[in-house]
């Protein structure tokens, strides 16, 4: 059948594509599945989806953004709860 034709190479497409995020790919954002794993999560700028996601073959739900961002974003939200933190006490 012509649908499993497309599904083994679709299968090797994805093999190759993860092959090629993990040796070019850049560090971002951890989507929802890298961070549960505790994996690094990467991607190339052509794809919208990381090295774990290619290589698993579902779809994305990282908003790409890259780590350096990431992490500014994590110190504001420290300092907020630390605000909280004063707030309740
Ligand atoms: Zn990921």
């Amino acid at each position: 059948m012509l649908v499993e034709k497309q599904k083994s190479h679709s299968t090797y497409y994805r093999a190759s594509l993860a092959q090629n995020i993990a040796k070019n790919g850049f560090v971002v954002m951890p989507c929802s599945w890298c961070a549960s794993q505790g994996l690094v999560c990467k991607m190339i700028a052509r794809t919208k989806r990381c090295e774990a996601y290619v290589r698993r073959g579902r779809s994305y739900d990282s908003s790409s953004i890259p780590l350096s961002s990431y992490k500014l974003r994590r110190i504001k939200d420290a300092k907020r709860r630390a605000e909280l933190k004063l707030d309740e006490s």
